[in-house]
Order: structure tokens, then C-alpha cells, then sequence
């Protein structure tokens, strides 16, 4: 059993700037609290646009040994994290669930799933190939190699607060750039406590530096703003992207966009329904439905759909809603009250529409920042709960009568990222692999990431893929030379 306040003196609360732990310049912090609670955890460095430039020093100054390190020697960092991190991934779930309020089973599952990206970019780190071609006139040879990009600014969000950090820095350091992060103000602690792991796996100081700041615009300004600064590598909100890209267009920046979702969620009258209702419970309900990949609007076809929702409704019913380290929670807390607010609005607008609750429906009594599992039928087009990301447990049915118009529904988003498609039907199933607009599709799937795969969106979802083989690639250019 893991000491909480134990744990809590072990992590840093200080910037990682070459190296060193440092106070911010202003001597400034800012408090971190478990959203089970209200409780404050830590209070950390509140870093000031000074100290966000010192990191892309310390950076710009590590870029070319690290780069001219042997890719074997950065893949063994990279395992030796990864070994460090499984022989602790207790304390790094019961860090995220303390700052992050996720229930234990799921921090655990995270720390796994983290870990591999560590494990699959050491791997990838040796494997960086470039290509070598007689030109088609004959008179000379056509040499492309594949480069690190250069210094990396990585923004990363509070839902999954080390899964972020890994599926950016571990192909980065693979790629051989040296990094500043910034994880969400709402959930530092995970990506500090990597940090430190990271040093002890033997990562160089100033390849890696993190900075904490409750000032994250006006830290990243300056940042985004230098060029020496080659690679932006964002996972967030659909708003903030856009205005970082414009931000990085001064400098022609490189960027990776992992934003937001409206996953769709298709039940056929063919599916396997207890599949479904399976895939329907992790894909809404896992992490408490702030996930970007969370099916967001589910479509079922009329014939099945009262069906689906009672069996759904069901086991909605069952769930367990409490602190993350409680035995037995299913649900955590909501990340904070404004998240709260936001859930009831959306569902308060549904049933102002006519759609029925099913169960749940309102926030549930504090401390602590919870809302109530819930089920909505009969949601009528027009409701904001079917074109904005819920990001909360709330699971929001509608129905179709035949494939046209489910594909028709499914597509009607400006987002693009993840969609969930349940037929037994193959033909079908591979129609909704061409027709349906998103970067990922789980078939007869609820959960769909895999460090090994690329994740992604398309249209206002994103730009780029992280993981898979493609994710290396994100962290590298491209360089031609012809050789007569
Ligand atoms: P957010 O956009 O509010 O913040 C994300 C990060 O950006 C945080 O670190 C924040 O401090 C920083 N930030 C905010 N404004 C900034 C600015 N002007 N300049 C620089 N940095 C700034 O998002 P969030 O609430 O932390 O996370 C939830 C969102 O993230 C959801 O939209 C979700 O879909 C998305 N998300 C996407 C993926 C994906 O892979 N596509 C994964 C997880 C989360």
C-alpha cells in the first residue's frame, strides 16, 4: 500500500530546466488539487514567459548531441524508463488518480498503455531508414535521409496526464530532439515525477525540460514565436489548436494537432447487442467520458434501439461513482465544477428539447466535482449535445432508419477523430471503413488505442498520427541530396 503523502514529498514541484530542478524566476507557485476532494495536493512552480524561454535554451543547446547520439543508446534510455516505470506503476496510478480523479483500475491501465510508448519507440529509434535510387535520367543517385527535426515544444492536456506525455516525448527522444513540455495546469504532477524518472533512466539534462505555468498562453507566446523552435506538438482542444496554428504560422512551424472528437457510435440491426452494449460502456464511460476518442453521440437503428438503451441503461444503473482510490468506483470526478456546469448545461438543453432521462441527469453531491452517470433517449437533432463534445459521463441515443442515414448523421461533424461501428454484417462493415469520415473506427470495438497503431483525426480533429509507425515520423524530416 502506497503512502499518499509519502508519494507526494518524491514528486518534483519545481521546473526541469537543463537539468535542474528550479524555482520559477517570480518564485511564484500555483496549487494542484485532487478533484475527488477539493483537496489541495501540491503546490508547483508557476512559471513566467522568462522561464519558458530558459527551457528552449536549454533545449536548443542539448539538440545536436542528442541527435548525434547513437540510436541504440537513446532506445536504451527509452527501455530503461519503460522498466523503471513498470517496476513503479502503482505510485504513477496513484499519482494520476490523485491529481486526475480517474478510478485506480483505469490509472493502471494508463501506466501500461503509456509505458508502451516508451517500449515501441525504443524499438523504432534503430529503425529509422532513409532511401537510396539511381535517378530516371542515369546520371546521377537520389539520397533521402530522414533527420530530427530539431528542438520540440509539446503541449499536452489533463486527461490522460501520462499517456499524453509519452505518446509525444518517447518518439521524440527516439527521433533525437530535445524537448520542453508543458502539461495541462490541471494535472502537472504525472508528467514531473516522469520527468525525474527520465533522469534517472540516464536522459542528458537539458534534453528534456518541463515547464509548469498557470500562464499558458502567455508562456508559450515567446516560445512559439522563436526560431529556434522547429516542431509544435499539440493534443488539446479544437479552439486552442486553431490558435496556436496561427501562432505558428510566423515561423512556418512544424505541427501535430491531436484535438477533439465527436465520435460517433452505429448499432445496426445486425450488431451483436450484448457486444455493443460492451463497446458502449468502455467507449462513453471510460475515464468518465473525457476521452477525445468517448463516443459522443450514439446512433442505433430503430428496430434494436429500445433494446440497446434498456440493456445499456441497465448497467449504467450499476455504476459505482466516487473517489478513484475507493475499491469498487467505476466513475471518478468530473476534472473540476466548470466541467460540472458544462455537463448539466448540455444535458439540461437535451431535455429542454424533449429528449427523456433514462437515469442520472444531474451532478451529484460534493466534495468533490461528480455528475451522475447518465442516459439520454430520444435526443432531438438541434440539441448541443449532439455537435459538442460532452466530455462527461452522459451517453446521448438517437436512432435511424437505414444506412444512408446513419453514415449521413455519423458524418454530419466538423470532427473526425474516432467512430465505433457494431455489424456483423462484413460488407457493411467494410462500407463504414470507406464512408465513414474519421481518423480511427473501432469495428465491433469500444477501445481502440494501441501504441503500435496510428492515432489521429482528420477534418477539425487534427493533423499528424501519434504512434504506429507513423509517429516517429512526426519527429523527423526529410532530406534530399543528389549525388552525380
Ligand atoms: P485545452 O485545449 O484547454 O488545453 C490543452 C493544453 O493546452 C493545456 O496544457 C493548456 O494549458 C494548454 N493551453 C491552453 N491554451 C493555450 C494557449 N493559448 N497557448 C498554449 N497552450 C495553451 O484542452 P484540455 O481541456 O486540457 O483537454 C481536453 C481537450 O483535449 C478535449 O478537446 C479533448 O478532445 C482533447 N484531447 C485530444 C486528444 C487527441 O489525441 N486528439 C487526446 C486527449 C484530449
Amino acid at each position: 500500500m502506497i503512502d499518499e503523502g509519502e508519494l507526494l514529498t518524491r514528486v518534483p514541484s519545481r521546473l526541469l530546466i537543463d537539468g535542474a530542478w528550479t524555482d520559477a524566476a517570480t518564485g511564484g507557485t500555483v496549487p494542484v488539487t485532487d478533484p475527488a476532494t477539493g483537496r489541495e495536493l501540491a503546490r508547483i512552480a508557476d512559471a513566467s514567459p522568462g522561464d519558458g524561454l530558459a527551457a528552449l535554451d536549454a533545449a536548443v543547446a542539448a539538440q545536436d548531441s542528442w541527435a548525434a547520439e547513437a540510436p541504440r543508446r537513446r532506445a536504451e534510455i527509452l527501455h530503461q524508463a519503460w522498466r523503471l516505470l513498470m517496476a513503479r506503476d502503482d505510485e504513477f496510478a496513484l499519482l494520476m488518480t490523485l491529481e486526475m480523479g480517474k478510478p485506480l483500475a483505469e490509472s493502471g491501465a494508463e501506466v501500461r498503455y503509456g509505458g508502451e510508448f516508451l517500449r515501441w519507440f525504443a524499438e523504432e529509434a534503430t529503425r529509422v531508414a532513409g532511401r537510396h535510387q539511381r535517378n530516371p535520367a542515369g546520371t546521377g543517385t537520389i539520397v533521402v535521409s530522414r533527420r530530427p527535426v530539431g528542438p520540440c515544444y509539446l503541449i499536452t492536456p489533463w486527461n490522460f496526464p501520462l499517456a499524453m506525455a509519452t505518446r509525444k516525448v518517447a518518439p521524440a527522444l527516439a527521433a533525437g530532439c530535445a524537448v520542453v513540455i508543458k502539461p495541462a495546469e490541471l494535472t502537472p504532477l504525472t508528467t514531473l515525477h516522469f520527468a525525474a524518472l527520465l533522469q534517472e533512466a540516464g536522459l542528458p539534462a537539458g534534453v528534456l525540460n518541463v515547464i509548469t505555468t498557470s500562464a499558458a498562453a502567455a508562456v508559450s507566446a515567446p516560445i512559439l514565436a522563436d526560431p529556434r523552435l522547429r516542431k509544435l506538438s499539440f493534443t488539446g482542444s479544437t479552439p486552442v489548436g486553431r490558435r496556436l496554428l496561427r501562432q505558428a504560422a510566423d515561423t512556418v512551424l512544424t505541427c501535430s494537432m491531436e484535438l477533439g472528437g465527436n465520435a460517433p457510435f452505429l448499432v445496426f440491426a445486425d450488431a451483436d447487442l450484448d457486444r455493443a452494449v460492451e463497446g458502449a460502456v468502455a467507449a462513453k464511460f471510460r475515464n468518465g467520458g473525457q476521452a477525445c476518442t468517448a463516443a459522443n453521440r450514439f446512433l442505433v437503428h430503430e428496430s434494436v434501439a429500445e433494446t440497446f438503451t434498456e440493456r445499456l441503461a441497465t448497467r449504467v444503473r450499476a455504476m459505482r461513482v466516487g473517489r478513484g482510490t475507493d475499491d469498487g468506483v467505476t466513475i471518478g470526478p468530473l476534472i473540476d465544477a466548470t466541467a460540472v456546469r458544462k455537463v448539466d448545461g448540455l444535458v439540461a438543453d437535451a431535455v429542454r428539447r424533449g429528449a427523456t432521462t433514462r437515469c442520472g441527469g444531474a451532478p451529484l453531491a460534493g466534495p468533490g466535482t461528480f455528475y451522475a452517470p447518465t442516459v439520454l433517449t430520444g435526443v432531438p437533432d438541434g440539441a448541443a449535445i449532439l455537435t459538442e463534445e460532452i466530455f462527461g459521463p452522459v451517453l446521448a441515443v438517437t436512432t435511424f432508419a437505414d444506412e444512408d442515414e446513419a453514415v449521413a448523421r455519423a458524418n454530419a461533424t466538423e470532427y473526425g477523430l474516432a467512430a465505433y461501428v457494431y455489424t456483423t454484417d462484413l460488407a457493411r462493415g467494410q462500407r463504414m471503413i470507406d464512408r465513414i469520415e474519421s481518423g480511427m473506427m473501432g469495428l465491433n470495438a469500444g477501445v481502440i488505442s494501441d501504441p503500435a497503431a496510428p492515432f489521429g483525426g482528420i477534418k477539425q480533429s487534427g493533423l499528424g498520427r501519434e504512434g504506429g509507425a507513423e509517429g516517429i515520423g512526426e519527429y523527423l524530416e526529410t532530406k534530399y541530396t543528389l549525388i552525380v
